[in-house]
């Protein structure tokens, strides 16, 4: 047996932190990154005897986003539920969750497999289907320090949202894809900031294996908190190949949690998991249920954008990129809004911007930072740059050195061609003077050419474009110099 013969069946299970000013059932602020331990708490996310949960209406709402651009179907009326466990960073002794009819049920993403990363070279789309879409309060954090366990509770209370995909993803590739496209969906939405380091994405991959051909589902490992996605697909893959190894060797596959150790690239066991009835789920009885009427709904998907991958695809059809191009430029809202605002104000052909925006733009943005919308270089004025190059005014490297000087003294590219001087100069009497002059000032290589050494042209037309700044029309320098050295 060879693992060519075995396919992977793999799960995700995502929380996901919504970016509210606040927690779920209580006034405190919801991001408390940069806090001291145990600074941002209160009573109700502590859990005091006697206080009372109040529903955050901004997290139904972004959860109402992220539900709709999975495909879901929202439920008019959603319950919280108790999920009793006990564990040190949970002061409540239960979490307020929601178990059987929460906010949304079904949906899916279909996640555009390239063929960079297609077992045979295909490209291919894979649907995952979502069994699982609810709100729930985050708990807090514990760790361990100089022999001492230490506990925070700051994170007691935000909201999140847990996703659960079916186990319908089947190579470790496909895992690291279901998490970037939805990284890129939840920073689109601006429900999440969605940063897996700081723990705002965190994913469990449940993992098994079984023939190929075969249609039963065999025991499956979990495998926690992985803080990357980097580390997601290392671990799956180590998994994986784990897994083929123990079959082989005709051992049976425990249901394990398993925890990545990153430092040293091995999963270690945690413990035996826990079924979903050990958790004694009930209704939560100090809340009423989410009554999602229409009027709601409605004003919550107002505005309700076009997503990633369908831009991505009318980039393509409806400007003709190619799809490298598409791909970068939807890679976030921003950009994307950019690119067509820039498009409409220019009217020329949209490829070229996009080659402006690829190659010049994004890197002024990466270099200070920056997204799209923080740009004193707006897409009008990226329209009126182009069209300065378009109609002879100036060339194109004066046009790459104009972004850096728009950005920094916030004028117009127009503004600053006539401020400085910039247009091209075609004036044939002014050339032709300086070409005298370079012409006069090295002999030796008018010497050279005349002998037959034709690359110097090219030399020649350096020199006239140096003593001009680059204002000068190369064509109209090479066609000067080429008469006065006839
Ligand atoms: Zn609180």
């Amino acid at each position: 047996m060879t693992m060519t013969e075995y396919e992977a069946v793999i799960g995700l299970e995502t929380h996901i932190q919504l970016n509210t000013q606040t927690k779920i059932f209580c006034s405190c602020k919801a991001d408390s990154w940069n806090d001291a331990p145990n600074s941002n708490i209160c009573p109700v996310c502590c859990g005091l005897p006697g206080v009372l949960p109040v529903l955050n209406k901004a997290a139904v709402e972004k959860g109402v986003l992220l539900a709709t651009a999975m495909h879901g179907q929202i439920r008019p009326l959603s319950f919280f539920d108790r999920k009793n466990y006990f564990y040190p960073d949970l002061p409540k002794g239960y979490q307020i969750s929601q178990f059987d009819q929460s906010l949304s049920s079904g949906g899916y993403l279909d996640l555009p497999v390239p063929a960079s990363a297609s077992p045979d070279g295909q490209a291919y789309v894979r649907r995952v289907s979502i069994t699982k879409l609810h709100l729930e309060e985050d708990a807090g954090k514990t760790k361990n320090a100089g022999g001492q366990r230490f506990v925070d509770f700051n994170r007691c209370g935000v909201p999140l949202v847990e996703m659960v995909t079916g186990p319908d993803l089947r190579t470790a590739d496909e895992a690291a894809q279901y998490l970037t496209r939805l990284r890129q969906l939840l920073r689109w939405l601006g429900i999440s900031e969605a940063d897996m380091e700081r723990g705002n994405l965190r994913c469990d991959a449940n993992v098994s294996i079984r023939r190929k051909g075969e249609t039963h589902l065999n025991p499956k490992t979990e495998i926690k908190n992985v803080n990357s996605i980097e580390n997601v697909r290392a671990a799956i893959e180590h998994e994986i190949e784990r897994q083929i190894r123990e079959v082989e060797a005709g051992n049976r596959i425990f249901a394990w949690t398993l925890e990545w150790d990153e430092d040293a690239a091995v999963l270690r066991k945690m413990r035996s998991k826990e079924t979903e009835a050990d958790y004694r789920y009930f209704r939560e009885p100090d809340l009423l249920p989410i009554r999602l009427d229409d009027a709601w709904k409605t004003a919550i998907l107002a505005g309700f954008p076009e997503l990633p991958l369908e831009r991505r695809a009318r980039f393509i059809r409806e400007y003709g990129l190619p799809e490298y191009d598409a791909e970068i430029l939807t890679a976030e809202r921003k950009l994307s809004d950019y690119f067509e605002a820039a498009v409409r104000a220019y009217g020329g052909d949209p490829k070229r911007v996009s080659n402006w925006l690829m190659n010049d733009i994004l890197r002024m943005l990466n270099d200070r930072g920056l997204t799209a919308d923080q740009i004193k270089l707006a897409p009008a004025w990226l329209a009126e740059l182009l069209k300065l190059i378009d109609s002879g005014t100036i060339n194109i490297s004066t046009g790459k050195s104009l972004l850096q000087k728009v950005e920094e003294s916030g004028l117009s590219p127009a503004a600053l061609v006539e401020k400085e001087g910039l247009a091209k100069v075609s004036d044939d009497t002014a050339i032709r003077a300086v070409a005298q002059e370079v012409l006069a000032e090295n002999p030796k290589e008018v010497e050279a050419f005349k002998g037959g050494k034709d690359t110097l042209m090219g030399w020649f037309v350096g020199q006239v474009m140096r003593k001009m700044r680059g204002k000068a029309d190369p064509n109209i320098a090479r066609q000067m110099l080429e008469e006065l050295l006839k």
